[in-house]
């Protein structure tokens, strides 16, 4: 059984109080009418000594519910002591029944009350004992008794106030007794369902996962049957949530509940596990099954959401991993549809992937990488290197700083592989930050030289433009380096600044109001909306290397370059052609109107010492034009 909470014991313990304190105060209501009508009758009869028995009864009921504030806890035993004594006595005084049952009983409940139920138990023992011992002593002629059994038993009123004492004692303590138990068993099930069931969706959560998964593989092992689980994460969940709000957040989690509950059938299990992750569970399946449902999912959570006057667009990434094939237990098959699921993310999101073991290599990488980041940062393992960008004549037109990571003693990674992850766990934040600080820093060297440096491009990563206080702490390292803000550019891609589309332009304007460059960086790899792209302060556009690389030798990427270029003197924009390595490709560029170039044909991108004479000149020796 579920071990029951702390709150759910206080409710069943002040229940059991209440349904005591019911029984205690009907038994002494009817202990007091027993008492008071036989007193009648005693008197009738002429024996003004039974005035005592009710009145002690009163007294000592009196010190029972005034027990609080008298402290009646330390005389507890008193209390009942006396009130055996005085049943007992009145056994001697009044024969068998009538008085003494009614205070016998007040002795048992007020025992219970005061030492709980064993207390009770002890104290009907002890009167049942009591009365029976009396009783045959009393008909085995070994003591008299003041008025004899025959007349008790011929006198109709007794028979009639012990029938309805015990009768209405007995329908009380059965009916509490019974809700009692309804209340409980309904307190449990509550307990048990929202132990297992996420509170907004409704859904099961992780806990009740796992234990049908555990079944469920256990099912499927027995039977020789495959099952299948679904993780699911949606992209850029974090983004509504943190610009529209957690309400509206949460109104598509709830939708995004609703329409996995119904992309499935009643035996499957669809399961939140937290924030915008959920897991599907299908217990059976035919093969073909698992991609036909996977698709399914990814399309039908990709249709645009209608969450109060706005239409919403997310869409999942999907994990699969399958029993017995990738692993045979719980918390294996979970962590894998996890890896799978990052392997979508990384695919651009908006599509499922099966789990192979190839991904826990790169998951492991992944980990080791983050590790060594960490360490990284605190030891101050980074460095920047600066690539030139030239314009046709070959002046130097500005600089790109590239963060460099030597590593410790291991080979040296490449930049997007580490700036992926650090992107992912937020230390991009602090390594972003220290490429601004260090920029600023170095221009500061190189004026103070004596040099001219040129504008200094530093690459934003998309978390980076997401931060509020972007500008501020811009203009704080600035300061701090007394370098002027036309010496500092920043490169955004496309993808980083569509993403959240309007924060991004608030936070790129106030860095233009500064008088810092903005240009968007890999122009043409990702999506943006030319709409979008004209809201922005823009300087320029650099076209992606992957349209520099064969422009020579592929129509199509000519003729990309060609319209991104016309495009951009539309707007306004300079033009920079990025990864230019041959003499051929520049030709094309110069011929097409380009205005700038970077890439290893000009120069490669050298630490600050190396660019001393390039600074001084203000120039690259041009390529040979032929
Ligand atoms: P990016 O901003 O597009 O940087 C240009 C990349 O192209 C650099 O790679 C540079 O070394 C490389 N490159 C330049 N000329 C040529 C060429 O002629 N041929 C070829 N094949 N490559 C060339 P790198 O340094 O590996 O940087 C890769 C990416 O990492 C950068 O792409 C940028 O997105 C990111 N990155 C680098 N440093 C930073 C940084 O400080 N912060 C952020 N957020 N991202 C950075
Ligand atoms: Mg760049
Ligand atoms: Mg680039």
């Amino acid at each position: 059984m579920t071990p029951i909470s702390d709150e759910l014991a206080e409710q069943i313990r002040a229940i059991r109080e209440e349904v005591v304190l019911k029984t205690l105060s009907v038994t002494l209501i009817a202990g007091g009418v027993l008492l008071v009508g036989n007193m009648a009758r005693n008197l009738h009869l002429g024996n003004p000594l039974s005035v005592v028995h009710p009145l002690l009864y009163l007294a000592l009921l009196s010190v029972y519910l005034l027990r609080q504030r008298i402290g009646a806890t330390r005389i507890a035993w008193f209390t009942v002591i006396l009130l055996y004594l005085a049943a007992t006595g009145g056994l001697f005084i009044y024969g068998l029944a009538g008085n003494s049952a009614a205070v016998y009983m007040a002795f048992c409940f007020i025992s219970t009350s005061f030492f709980g139920m064993r207390g009770g138990v002890v104290a009907a023992t002890l009167s049942v004992g009591t009365m029976v011992l009396v009783a045959i002593l009393h008909i085995g002629g070994r003591i008299a008794l003041s008025i004899d059994l025959p007349t008790f038993m011929h006198n109709p009123y007794s028979w009639v106030a012990a029938v309805l004492t015990v009768g209405s004692m007995s329908w009380l303590v059965l009916s509490q007794v019974g809700r009692l138990n309804a209340r409980h068993m309904k307190l449990l099930a509550e307990q048990h369902h929202q132990a297992r069931h996420d509170p907004l969706t409704g859904l099961h959560n992780r806990l009740a996962l796992e234990s049908i998964l555990d079944q469920a593989i256990a099912d499927a092992l027995r039977e020789d049957r495959e099952l299948a689980v679904f993780l699911l994460d949606l992209d850029r969940f974090k983004n509504i949530n943190d610009s529209l709000g957690h309400n509206a957040g949460d109104r598509l989690l709830v939708e995004v509940a609703t329409r996995l509950a119904g992309c499935v059938r009643g035996s499957d299990t669809v399961a939140r596990l937290s924030g915008d992750e959920f897991v599907v569970l299908l217990p059976r399946l035919a093969s073909p099954d698992v991609t036909g449902v996977a698709a399914k999912l990814v399309d039908t959570l990709s249709a645009p959401y209608a969450i109060g006057d706005r239409e919403l667009r997310t869409a999942p990434s999907v994990g699969i991993s399958l029993c017995p094939r990738d692993a045979r237990d719980v918390e294996t098959l979970i962590k894998y549809a996890d890896t799978a699921m990052y392997a979508a993310k990384a695919q651009g999101g908006g599509c499922f992937q099966y789990f192979a073991p190839e991904m826990n290599a790169a998951a492991t990488e992944r980990l080791r990488i983050e590790c060594r980041l960490r360490e990284a940062i605190d030891l101050g393992q980074f460095a920047l290197h600066f690539q030139p960008k030239i314009d046709m004549s070959g002046r130097l037109t500005g600089l790109e700083a590239l963060l460099r990571w030597p590593g410790a003693g291991e080979s040296s990674l490449p930049p997007a592989q580490f700036i992926a992850v650090a992107e992912e766990n937020g230390m991009i934040d602090e390594i972003g930050d220290w490429v601004i600080a260090t920029v600023c820093r170095q221009l500061r060297a190189w004026l103070d030289d004596g040099l001219d440096p040129p504008r200094v491009a530093v690459n934003l990563s998309t978390r980076q433009l997401r931060a509020s206080d972007l500008a501020a702490r811009v203009a704080g390292l600035l300061a701090e380096a007394a370098v002027p803000a036309r010496l500092l550019e920043f490169e955004v891609t496309e993808t980083a600044a569509m993403e959240n589309a309007e924060s991004a332009a608030r936070h790129l304007g106030e860095l233009g109001a500064m008088g810092v460059t903005l240009s968007i960086d890999d122009f043409g790899s990702g999506y943006s909306s030319l709409s979008h792209l004209r809201s922005l302060p823009l300087d320029a556009l650099k076209i992606d290397r992957s349209f520099v690389r064969d422009i020579a030798s592929d129509a199509n990427d000519l003729a990309i370059a060609r319209g991104t270029i016309a495009l951009a003197h539309s707007l306004g924009l300079r033009v920079i052609a990025e990864g230019v390595e041959t003499l051929a490709q520049w030709q094309l560029l110069r011929d097409n109107g380009c205005d700038e170039v970077q890439g290893f044909l000009i120069a490669r991108p050298a630490p600050a010492e190396a660019l001393a004479g390039i600074l001084s000149l203000g120039r690259v020796p041009l390529p040979t034009t032929g």
